[in-house]
């Protein structure tokens, strides 16, 4: 049974979302939208609902095909121009806006955006988690997702599972899998849930719509960890991908977004150009190309794309935004009191 309050915010955020929506086509109209970048990030992608349905991976907003091909179609056809990050060390001129669209992890399901992709002839940058690549061993908070889903377990309880052991090392985790769901646990079920291989990644990286990044090795959260930690972390999956793609990465994207000063630090002693995080909004021109730069995302939503669309081109995100509003009105309360 969800609580008052959680109620009071879920109608909260769902009344501004629909006020948005209503407005927003209406300020679009007058806003300029150039000198701007919007960033996304994806997950994993389904062929169909049908497969969504199969409940093998933990619902991160994950999308269809086809939403991801109208996704496309919608920012193209409001002029944006999708890039990567080596076109931002180039400079960006300032008459158009621009998107940059980015998966994360690297699941072998993002083959289907792939053949998008070359089809569009846009770019996306994949951010890979090496050490499942290399192992070919299932991301956890799937494996949790699948055997407690299958168990009939709530997916609020699965939801605090996998939130609490966040707070977690990537050991700790693994061995918790390990202890709970056996040492199978770790194969993958179906393609639908394993990593790239090593192979797949080798001859994608001559796929100039292909980009590959760095996600840490074994997508460990860095705040976590402590400085030398943090810097193998990231020097181990940079040899392992320049060893495969033959490029050196120059983008991270932290696992969760989660990052602090001693990651930040760590991150440009790294050699890395390009954090990116998760915070929702947009990228403001001028973007820096001769010094480290940290990016925000979206996450993208199975949202009607008109209407997801249009919040994110205005800079906001429906309930990241009420989140806000909601916190800065509680401050001046009290700062009132
Ligand atoms: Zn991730």
């Amino acid at each position: 049974m969800k609580n008052v309050k959680t109620m009071v915010n879920d109608f909260g955020a769902a009344f501004f979302e629909k006020l948005g929506y209503l407005l927003n086509p209406v300020v679009l109209k007058f806003k300029s939208e150039n000198k701007q970048l919007l960033i996304f990030y994806f997950h994993g992608l389904f062929e169909s609902l049908k497969q969504k349905d199969l409940n093998l991976l933990y619902p991160q907003h994950n999308m269809t095909v086809e939403q991801f091909v109208e996704f496309i179609e919608y920012f193209l056809s409001h002029n944006y121009r999708f890039i990567l990050p080596k076109d931002l060390m180039q400079g960006l001129e300032n008459d158009q806006p621009y998107a940059m669209i980015t998966f994360d992890d690297g699941y072998f399901n993002n083959m289907l955006a792939i053949e998008i992709l070359n089809k569009y002839q846009i770019p996306a940058v994949f951010f890979i988690s090496t050490k499942n690549m290399v192992e070919n061993k299932s991301y956890w908070w799937d494996i949790i997702y699948k055997f407690r889903a299958k168990q009939g377990i709530s997916r609020e309880k699965i939801e605090q599972e996998i939130t609490s052991l966040k707070n977690f090392r990537y050991n700790y985790v693994d061995d918790y899998i390990l202890k709970t769901f056996g040492r199978d646990a770790f194969t993958p079920w179906s393609d639908i849930s394993r990593p790239f291989n090593s192979d797949e990644i080798k001859q994608l990286s001559s796929n100039p719509y292909v980009s590959f990044e760095n996600h840490t090795h074994n997508h460990s959260i860095l705040i976590n960890y402590n400085r030398e930690e943090i810097k193998e972390e990231l020097s181990v999956s940079n040899k392992i991908l320049f060893d495969l793609t033959g490029t050196l990465p120059i983008a991270i994207a932290f696992p969760n977004g989660n990052f602090n000063q001693t990651v930040l630090e760590a991150t440009i002693e790294e050699g890395f150009r390009y954090a990116f995080t998760t915070e929702p909004c947009q990228n403001l021109f001028p973007i820096e190309n001769n010094k480290f730069t940290i990016l925000s995302r979206y996450m993208t939503t199975t949202t009607d794309i008109d209407k997801f669309g249009g919040a994110c081109r205005l800079g906001y995100q429906p309930h990241a935004l009420y989140h806000d509003l909601k916190m800065h009105a509680k401050s001046i309360i009290k700062l009132n009191k």
